[in-house]
């Protein structure tokens, strides 16, 4: 099976795409994290794309696809993977399409955990204050731009997965439980 997580900062799917893995033979493939391991790595990429997360922009199009191009090749994604984090603009969801194309993959289902803005300020500034899970883009600055990039260049990543018939849309404002018993039954759906 292989999956997308789509939704804004704060909408859980670090969370979501974490207990999908567990239970199944899925690799987890979070960009943020790949990220931010080079960044503590202080890695050539790691220098490159520091500054430009702790903003809370977005890095180019062309380092997160080298990225994921590199590691869909690798044996813990032969079962299947859920992305988490990628793609985020239409640019990547087209070269993710190209790329599967032409190693005979697919993707199953595109996930889009929707979540009211208001409560992801909320959520996001509970992370804020619990210090010890803050990340160097947990500042409200930062967030306010990760929202405004979000509505910008992710958020019409959604139609282009519509248009293909794979988006299934989830309330993201459920209890996390809930918001996981939604999505094994939409994948339980998509199996019959
Ligand atoms: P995340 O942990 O997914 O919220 O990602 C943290 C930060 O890493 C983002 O705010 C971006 O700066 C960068 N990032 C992660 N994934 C991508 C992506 N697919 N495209 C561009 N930038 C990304």
């Amino acid at each position: 099976m292989r999956l997308v997580l789509l939704g804004p900062p704060g909408a859980g799917k670090g969370t979501q795409a974490a207990r999908l893995c567990a239970g199944r033979t899925l690799a987890h493939l979070s960009t943020g994290d790949m990220l931010r391991r080079a960044v503590a790595a202080k890695s050539a990429l790691g220098r490159k794309v520091q500054s430009v997360m702790a903003r809370g922009d977005l890095v180019s199009d062309a380092t997160v696809i080298a990225l994921i191009a590199e590691r869909v090749e690798a044996a813990d994604c032969r079962p299947g993977f859920v992305l988490d984090g990628f793609p985020r603009t239409p640019a990547q969801a087209e070269a993710l399409e190209g790329l599967l194309k032409e190693k005979d993959m697919a993707l199953d289902a595109v996930l889009e955990l929707r979540v009211e803005e208001t409560a992801l300020l909320a959520r996001m500034k509970t992370r804020l204050q619990e210090s010890a899970a803050a990340r160097a883009d947990d500042t409200e600055d930062a967030l306010a731009i990760r929202l405004k990039v979000y509505r910008r260049e992710t958020a019409p990543v959604s139609d282009f997965y519509a248009a293909r018939g794979l988006l299934h849309a989830l309330d993201g404002m459920q209890p996390i439980d809930a918001v996981t018993a939604a999505i094994d039954a939409t994948l339980t759906a998509l199996k019959g």
